[in-house]
């Protein structure tokens, strides 16, 4: 039978004590969910069943004991850090969920300069992982624009990615080792070495598996040489995307590795830059690094740049300056929730990724789809901003007019039915519906046609490893009806 709130409480509090198990009203609302309930939460409605606790957990121990104990019982577990997921991840799917809090566990274990490596726990703020990086003259490479916000655990639960990827890679090019608890296997750590072939790479089966196969406790990752002098910003203006997407392509094929490769087109490019490139797309590089390949990868990309007359270049101040602020300040929050409750619109976003054959076609259907779809629209916009050899991602950016908008309506009606169109169209084509925020509880219902034939692989791991379901219910694999 299953336990009561009380019970499963009394259970927590034997386990780690009492002053570590939150049980107020408050506290359980806001933990019922993350950023994409954001419009009903400033509303104050909490629509997801809420949990029974939200532990704090101390230490790793602490964290398999919990899980063992919610394993036996059949209780779901919902692992947050620092709770800046946008697709749903922290929602608690059902009543009395436990939230199984890191970010009390939150040390720098190691700094080891020779090896180029950190090992830091799961709630080890990114932000000031990398100050105290920098001070050393070091960096982890990793930048995304949640920095303030995200710790270790859900960078990596959620295979993030930064601004300065395409020089440092994702999340997973960075993870060198770590450690987590699985609900049947118990505290588990996979060893720091820079490469292996001793069968498959099983750090990949942690990587992005959003709390739904096992908390992660500790991660290695690596560390580079910060060279910030060296730096070059280089910026562009142009009318079309489609000639963006060539010279982001030309940029990768010819195996330049800028850190920062961005395209924005009008729409989204009026909304950052419109002090000096209003009307025009936007193309951005920054090369980083030691002086000579700083240098050498800035002058390429301006060689390459300079065939195309339609590309004026601007003075690189703007874009060093649009960088020096461009990520998330949580003083912010006021201001969104005032543009939300008293200018009634809100914003949302959809990331996806696809090959280079398909990107432009695949952006201008969507452009054209999602406005014709959707009529409170305020705003439509894209960028380019993570690019590999064989394509780059495509970063949706919609803020609609709420005015007429019930709280419980907002995602259905408008954010999920914006997504549908662009996961969709993505998927035809042969891309991927998710390239960086993760899938999260909504964008499950497209995981089979997502994964295709390789759904087997996936929907294996789950049964593998938590035969009872018991993490992160609803998340990546959708709850059975
Ligand atoms: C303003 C803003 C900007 C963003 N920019 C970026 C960006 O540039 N790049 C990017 O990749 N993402 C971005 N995101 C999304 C988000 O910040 C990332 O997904 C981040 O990795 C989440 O880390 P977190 O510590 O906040 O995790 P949380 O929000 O706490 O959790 C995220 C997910 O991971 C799971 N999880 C958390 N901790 C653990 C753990 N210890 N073990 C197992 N599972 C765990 C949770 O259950 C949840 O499913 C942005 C979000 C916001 C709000």
């Amino acid at each position: 039978m299953a336990l009561s709130r009380d019970e499963i409480i009394e259970q927590l509090q034997s386990l780690v004590g009492a002053e570590f198990v939150l049980t107020d009203l408050e506290t359980m609302q806001l933990s019922s969910v993350d950023r994409f309930r954001r419009y009903e939460a400033y509303h104050d409605v909490f629509s997801m069943p809420l949990p029974a606790a939200v532990v704090k957990a101390q230490s790793t121990q602490q964290v398999a004991d919990i899980i063992a104990f919610a394993n036996r019982n059949k209780v779901n577990v919902v692992a947050r850090t620092g709770g800046s997921a946008t697709e749903g991840g922290l929602e608690t799917a059902i009543e009395n969920s436990i939230v199984l809090d890191g970010s009390a566990m939150n040390k720098i274990i190691n700094i080891d300069v020779q090896n180029m490596q950190v090992t830091a726990q799961c709630g080890t703020s990114l932000q000031e992982l990398d100050d105290k990086l920098r001070t050393m003259g070091y960096s982890t490479g990793h930048s995304p624009h949640s920095t303030p916000l995200a710790q270790m655990g859900g960078l990596v639960a959620t295979r993030s990615i930064g601004q300065f990827s395409t020089l440092y890679g994702g999340i997973e090019d960075m993870v060198v080792g770590l450690e987590a608890v699985f609900p049947e296997g118990g505290i588990t750590r996979i060893k720091n070495v820079p490469r292996r072939a001793a069968g498959p790479d099983i750090r990949h089966v942690v990587i992005g598996n959003e709390g739904a196969l096992c908390f992660i406790t500790e991660v290695t990752v690596k560390i580079f040489k910060y060279y910030p002098d060296n730096n070059r910003y280089l910026g562009y203006t142009l009318d079309s995307m489609k000639l963006g997407f060539e010279i982001l392509r030309e940029v990768m094929v010819e195996g330049y590795k800028p850190s920062v490769a961005r395209l924005y087109d009008i729409e989204d490019g009026d909304y950052h830059f419109s002090h000096f490139a209003k009307g025009k797309c936007v193309l951005i590089f920054v090369s980083e690094g030691v002086k000579p390949i700083a240098d050498a990868t800035a002058d390429a990309i301006e060689a390459i740049v300079a065939k195309h007359s339609e590309c004026q270049q601007v003075d690189g101040s703007y874009i060093e300056k649009w960088f020096d602020h461009l990520n998330w300040d949580p003083a912010n929050l006021a201001e969104e929730k005032r543009e939300i409750l008293e200018e009634k619109r809100i914003c949302h976003t959809t990331e996806i990724s696809g090959n280079w054959s398909v990107l432009n076609d695949l952006y201008e259907t969507c452009m054209r789809k999602v406005r014709a779809a959707t009529p409170n629209l305020t705003m439509l916009g894209a960028h380019s901003s993570h690019s590999y050899l064989n394509g780059t991602n495509l970063y949706f950016v919609y803020f609609y007019d709420v005015s007429n908008v019930a709280p419980a309506d907002e995602l259905e009606q408008c954010h999920l039915a914006i997504k549908k169109i662009i996961v969709e169209e993505t998927i035809k084509v042969g891309g991927s519906m998710c390239h960086h925020h993760g899938v999260g509880k909504h964008r499950t219902q497209w995981i089979e046609s997502e994964y295709g034939s390789s759904y087997y692989i996936l929907n294996k791991l789950k049964q593998a490893y938590d035969p009872n379901g018991v993490m992160n219910m609803g998340t990546i694999i959708p709850l059975e009806k």
